[in-house]
């Protein structure tokens, strides 16, 4: 689905991405870990094009989307994005917020959209909230909302970028469990994250991401239970 090859990103002459290569395959979750500054948002950034790459390539269902000559727009619609913060917009209830984007960029018919945001909405065990606005939500409602409203586009991936790093610690767990069940219904996904109880059960490959190498990638079991590089001993050590 995501062929990286030799990707490389450097801001004032310091490398921040060195040569990364990955292939992301369909029904993927992958989580990434790694320090502060390791280079795991400007990975995830690159992969729908917030950063432009300095050089690689990264071929998205095919094409190369570092090309200048890309629409890039067409191919973020396939991307769903979940930031740390939840960037809902303030001033559109729960609902319109989760079917402008159908709408207006994608020409879904209006019924069809609120009929499917709703039922998204269900799943997330937020379709009471519909017309409520951002500021009468819990920081984890909001981010289920900003989930439901990525997969209002029906993307074909889902990159999540700590979702859960903003949120009072009783929010963390529904919205991992938001999260895992997209992980279980097969959702292709990308998870930038803290959460090592959340990369050890749900991920199926696990990459551990230092000054902008990949350093080693692994199953979760192998990857937590017997990590290889010197470096990852350390960082684990740390955070388990
Ligand atoms: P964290 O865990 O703190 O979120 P990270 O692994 O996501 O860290 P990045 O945000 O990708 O790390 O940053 C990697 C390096 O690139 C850091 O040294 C950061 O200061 C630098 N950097 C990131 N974005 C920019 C930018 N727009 N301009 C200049 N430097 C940047
Ligand atoms: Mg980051």
């Amino acid at each position: 689905l995501i062929e990286v090859k030799n990707l490389c990103k450097e801001f004032h002459g310091k490398k921040v991405l060195k040569n990364i290569s990955i292939d992301i395959n369909k029904g993927d979750v992958v989580c990434l870990i790694g320090p502060s500054g390791s280079g795991k948002s400007t990975f995830l950034r690159c992969l729908n094009k917030l950063e432009v790459a300095d050089s690689g390539e990264i071929l998205f269902e095919g094409v190369d989307i570092c090309k200048k000559d890309v629409n890039i727009d067409l191919h973020r619609q396939k991307m769903g994005m979940v930031f740390q913060q939840f960037n809902l917009f303030p001033h559109m209830t729960v609902l319109d917020n989760l079917t402008i984007a159908p709408i207006k960029l994608q020409g879904v018919d209006a019924n069809i959209a609120i009929d499917y945001a709703i039922s998204l909405l269900e799943k997330v065990g937020l379709a009471d909230r519909a017309d409520e606005y951002q500021s009468k939500l819990s920081g984890g409602q909001q981010q289920r909302v900003a989930i439901v409203r990525a997969l209002c586009m029906k993307p074909d991936v889902m990159l999540f970028d700590e979702p859960t790093s903003a949120l009072d610690p009783e929010m963390v767990g529904e919205v991992l469990s938001v999260m895992k069940d997209l992980a279980e219904q097969k959702m292709t996904m990308v998870v930038v994250t803290h959460e090592m109880g959340f990369a050890r059960e749900v991920a199926n490959r696990v990459v551990f991401l230092d000054s902008g190498e990949f350093v080693e990638e692994n199953e979760p079991k192998e990857f937590f239970t017997n990590p290889k590089n010197e470096r990852l001993k350390i960082f684990l050590s740390k955070v388990l």
